[in-house]
């Protein structure tokens, strides 16, 4: 018999305790939580992509010329016309060869690390890489080690240890999910090409944010020589998938021996098309990125002036670390009776006693909505 009452027992006592919550968008940060009025400040949409006219108009002109679903595997028949284009524009944006999309990003990074990776492997990632990092770092058989967030020093001395592997990888987050701060991706790449390693980066949270024209965190930081980058449609480009971008035999690799691709559907035609309009946008309308990164530069100068500490690389994620879980929480429900969603992050998406209120911002938050966000923080933490 299937008894789980342990478990979750377990799991409520120890204040990891999760549910889902019901949210009803209204606009790219509005909408309603479990039917209350909330402005977001949870979202990765960091653009408001996911509410734009063009991105809506051109998912409504696909569904109707091609249907709902994705129908089949791409290598079946779900490789829809739509697939080709939108590879080349994310190719062109990365300033790669080649890019292959991926159902999800979790899909693009478990598919790709364990395609080039395996037993009689290494892999060195940053301790704060992303889960689906660390899934495809296991799921690949390879030795894993897991260096101090950003230690290059350490990496750099396993790197020259001794140790005879087929191939060396470096695995890394551009901007860290749950932190917002960037990786030293030129001196990584530096390292990579020195030791022979081969450097993989996800930068989830870069494509579209970081960049010219927002190429990317890899662009930004002036890095040369990665050889495998991730990304995701999911998050500034704000609809779903996961790509990555590389040469292209990557590609050809991957096509044939990457699992996530081989056995699940393409993604719906909706979506591709949504996806196109995005990439697009970036050249088109660059009043976005430019809002968002006045928006970050705001949110960075009242976190600051209120004593929060903030890092000093602009990206959309601003962590507010409390420690505690319940106190995180706490702190999360205050702000949802005043009308904000600032959402709780506790173990195990970050290490224990580094609960905090994760803070993303958009390009479409005014500023009397990141304001009215800091008034409400200060006066339920008692500081205002
Ligand atoms: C969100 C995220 C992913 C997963 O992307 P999805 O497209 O949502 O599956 C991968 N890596 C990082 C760093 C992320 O933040």
């Amino acid at each position: 018999m299937l008894d789980l009452t342990d478990e979750l027992e377990k799991t409520r006592k120890i204040g990891l305790w999760r549910v889902l919550k019901r949210y009803k968008p209204i606009g790219p940060v509005t909408g309603e939580l479990d039917g209350r009025p909330v402005i977001n400040f949870a979202a990765n949409d960091y653009l408001g992509f996911s509410f734009h006219p063009k991105l809506r108009a051109a998912a409504a002109e696909a569904l109707s010329l091609y249907g709902a679903g994705g129908t089949a595997s791409r290598l079946v028949s779900g490789d829809n016309v739509l697939y080709q284009e939108l590879e080349a524009e994310l190719a062109r944006l990365k300033g790669c060869e080649a890019a292959l999309i991926f159902p999800t990003g979790y899909q693009a990074n478990i598919g790709v690390i364990k395609a080039l990776a395996k037993k009689g492997d290494v892999i060195y990632t940053d301790r704060l890489s992303h889960a689906s990092l660390i899934d495809g770092c296991l799921l690949s058989g390879a030795e894993i080690r897991r260096y101090h967030h950003n230690d290059l020093k350490i990496l750099k001395k396993w790197l020259a240890g001794t140790g005879s592997f087929r191939r060396r990888f470096i695995v890394t987050d551009t901007v860290f999910s749950m932190d917002g701060d960037l990786a030293p991706l030129p001196e990584l790449s530096d390292l990579a090409k020195r030791y022979q390693a081969i450097l993989l980066v996800d930068d989830a949270h870069g494509t579209g944010v970081l960049g010219d024209k927002g190429a990317g965190a890899v662009s930004y930081l002036g890095a040369k020589d990665v050889p495998v980058q991730i990304g995701t449609l999911s998050k500034a480009l704000g609809c779903l998938g996961g790509f990555v971008s590389g040469s292209g035999e990557l590609m050809d690799l991957l096509v044939n021996k990457s699992r996530p691709l081989i056995f699940s559907t393409a993604l719906p035609p909706s979506v591709l098309a949504a996806a196109f309009a995005a990439v697009r946008l970036l050249k088109e309308e660059p009043v976005w990125q430019k809002k968002l990164t006045e928006n970050i530069d705001y949110m960075r100068r009242v976190l600051s002036a209120a004593g929060v500490t903030v890092s000093d690389d602009p990206t959309p994620i601003l962590p507010i670390v409390i420690g505690d879980a319940d106190a995180a929480v706490r702190l999360s429900l205050a702000l949802l009776d005043a009308g904000f969603l600032a959402p709780a992050i506790r173990p195990p998406a970050v290490p224990p006693g580094g609960s905090r209120l994760r803070i993303t911002v958009s390009a479409c938050h005014t500023k009397e909505q990141i304001d009215g966000l800091m008034e409400a923080l200060m006066r339920v933490t008692g500081n205002g």
